[in-house]
């Protein structure tokens, strides 16, 4: 999949949509998903052009790897959920129902999440 740039976190990188960050780095930036789905909900994106988890693991340098890594801990932190725990998701693909094809994680936190998955 080649990456299209109209997607809405291309906006938010280009400052054509309005986000309100909570984390900004040369290689990250982290803002609130728009549609919380817990008290703490930041999506984490790489600032390259990357449209999935495969892409970035395939194709981003190990610099921006390792800043995306680094960013996670970082956040956690500020949004006071390190001790408490939470969850990372990374919608991918189809199957994934990925929404944006912009790679991003979901940081999602702030109440106990139950299990990973409904039960079929
Ligand atoms: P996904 O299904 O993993 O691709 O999730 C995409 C996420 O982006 C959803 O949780 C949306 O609520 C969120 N989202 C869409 N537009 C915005 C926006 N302008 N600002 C923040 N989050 C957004």
């Amino acid at each position: 999949m080649s990456y299209d740039p109209s997607n809405v976190f291309a906006k938010i990188l280009r400052g054509d949509i309005p986000s309100k960050p909570v984390y900004d780095s040369d290689h990250v930036l982290a803002f609130p998903d728009i549609s919380p789905r817990a008290p703490v909900h930041i999506l984490i994106i790489p600032k390259g052009a990357y449209t999935s988890a495969q892409d970035f693991s395939e194709s981003a340098s190990a610099a921006e790897k390792l800043a995306f890594f680094d960013a996670i801990a970082a956040i956690a932190t500020q949004c006071g959920v390190a001790e408490t725990g939470y969850r990372l998701i990374a919608n991918t693909g189809a199957n994934g129902h990925q929404e944006v094809p912009h790679f991003h994680l979901h940081l999602i936190g702030g109440r106990a999440l139950g299990p990973m998955l409904p039960q079929d």
